[in-house]
């Protein structure tokens, strides 16, 4: 069963050939560990923090800028919230296809539900059309339904660590409905894709520049 993640379509948006390379050859070219590194570690640290594990070995392995992007994390209202789950794994069935992905935390206060999503580089252009949000809400609210009914509300929040803001995405029925939409028509894109076109102003900061005729 193929499920299509936000990366996945993502990468289809960008550049289908960056697709193919990616998802269809399997081609994994190594990247410069330090541009994800600073990510990683928060993001593991969170995860271990939150389901109660003991930190502290941890706190001295980190860089001066990395435990002050910790302390903003950790002074964050939504990440003081009622802990629900953390690098938690969502599928949802569209139609014929599935869509999922894995949520930074889930977080709650009384019926209030927040997907958590800690960024410590940009966050996304448009954050409330993009593939992540879409495919977050749509999994976490089928989840929620089969629990609660309608008696919950259900928040997106992409946590900016690199300005300490919080941008909050609220979901509701419309917007579920457009999400559904968009994302049936790129995963039929993508299925019915025979032949995949290059995108040609992605590739300066492309990892498959070398591979690729471009
Ligand atoms: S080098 Fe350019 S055309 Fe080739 S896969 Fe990358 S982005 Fe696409």
């Amino acid at each position: 069963m193929q499920v299509f993640s936000p990366n996945i379509l993502k990468t289809f948006e960008e550049c289908q050939k960056k697709y193919e390379f990616r998802y269809i050859q399997k081609l994994n070219v190594p990247q410069l560990a330090g541009i994800y590194e600073k990510g990683k570690k928060i993001h593991a640290l969170a995860h271990y923090y939150l389901r109660g594990d003991n930190i502290e070995k941890f706190i001295p392995t980190l860089t001066e800028e990395e435990k002050h992007i910790w302390n903003l994390l950790l002074n964050n209202k939504y990440f003081q919230m009622k802990y629900v789950n953390s690098e938690y794994n969502l599928t949802s069935r569209l139609g014929e296809f599935w869509i999922g992905g894995r949520l930074d935390a889930f977080m709650k206060d009384n019926n209030d539900y927040y997907i958590l999503d800690y960024k410590t580089g940009a966050i996304p252009k448009n954050p409330q059309e993009d593939f992540q949000t879409m495919i977050y809400l749509i999994c976490a609210n089928e989840i929620l339904k089969k629990g609660w009914g309608n008696n919950f509300n259900l928040s997106f929040v992409y946590i900016d660590l690199k300005n300490n803001q919080n941008h909050l995405i609220t979901f509701d029925s419309d917007k579920n409905e457009h999400y559904k939409e968009i994302l049936s028509l790129t995963c039929t894109k993508i299925t019915t894709t025979k032949s995949y076109s290059k995108n040609l102003s992605r590739c300066k900061f492309c990892e498959y520049n070398k591979f690729c005729n471009h």
